[in-house]
């Protein structure tokens, strides 16, 4: 690893298939370390599936994956081995196992129960509402108290890079933008976030740098704040309509 590369993740030309269906096509991009970069798109763009082949569940067609200039490994254990932790669509916690369980899964690569004991520790500062909760089973929570029991199990293993796939999904809009401060305090504490969301407002709004996906390819890329402006992303994405030149 050379001083630049520190722990970027970068992914060059990559290509991924389920059967004939061309999911991702020749996707570019990196995320440098210590920053929020957000994935953009619509339904089936391809974010899930990005998401899921960087964390080791999908195999690539082609295409370079590298992570601290290493090649990312291509088995989910490896993957999580190597300081990069998937919080997945929907949550998917144990309903009927308790917060502390939950926490405990995230935590599977870890021997010291010292450890296990500080990190979960950890976990209650950072969410004191997984304090009140952590006897209780995860399915009687509310979606936004799950939605953090399950950004702090991906944080059990004390990654370096945690990709995020659609936290905001199906939550209250008051809860929506708790989640998004919670994303923006992980940056504070020098975890890097690739983050997909269907939410692009909120999602550029925290980003340093973005991309937004088209049918498995990336239509556009920009600081948060340029795609926030951008009269193709305000259109399709922000539900901005631009004015007619009559009105
Ligand atoms: P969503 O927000 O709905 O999860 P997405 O941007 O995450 O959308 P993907 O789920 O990655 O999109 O899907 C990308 C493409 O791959 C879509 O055309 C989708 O229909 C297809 N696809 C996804 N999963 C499978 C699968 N298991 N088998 C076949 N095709 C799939």
């Amino acid at each position: 690893m050379t001083e630049t590369e520190q722990f970027d993740l970068r992914i060059e030309g990559l290509n991924v298939y389920y059967g004939r269906i061309h999911a991702l096509n020749d996707v570019s991009m990196t995320v440098p370390e210590g920053q929020i970069v957000t994935l953009v798109g619509a339904n089936g763009a391809g974010k899930s599936t990005l998401l899921m082949t960087l964390a080791g569940v999908l195999k690539a067609k082609s295409g370079s994956l590298t992570f601290g200039g290493q090649p990312l490994p291509d088995a989910p254990h490896r993957v999580l081995a190597g300081g990069v932790s998937l919080v997945p669509e929907r949550r998917r916690l144990y309903a009927n196992l308790t917060v502390r369980e939950n926490l405990m899964m995230g935590a599977h690569l870890q021997t010291k129960m010292s450890v296990i004991r500080e990190d979960m520790e950890r976990m209650m500062n950072l969410f004191p509402i997984i304090r009140e909760r952590v006897k209780q089973y995860a399915g009687t929570l509310s979606g936004g108290e799950q939605q953090m029991v399950a950004v702090a199990r991906g944080l059990m293993s004390r990654p370096k890079l945690l990709l995020m796939d659609e936290p905001s999904l199906g939550l209250a809009p008051l809860i929506v933008r708790q989640v998004f401060e919670t994303i923006s305090g992980l940056k504070e504490q020098g975890i890097t976030v690739l983050l997909a969301e269907q939410n692009a407002m909120n999602s550029l709004e925290i980003a340093d740098y973005a991309y937004v996906l088209e049918t498995g390819r990336v239509a556009l890329e920009g600081t948060g704040r340029q795609l926030l402006e951008d009269e193709r992303v305000k259109e399709a994405y922000l539900g901005i309509q631009k004015k007619s030149v009559e009105q």
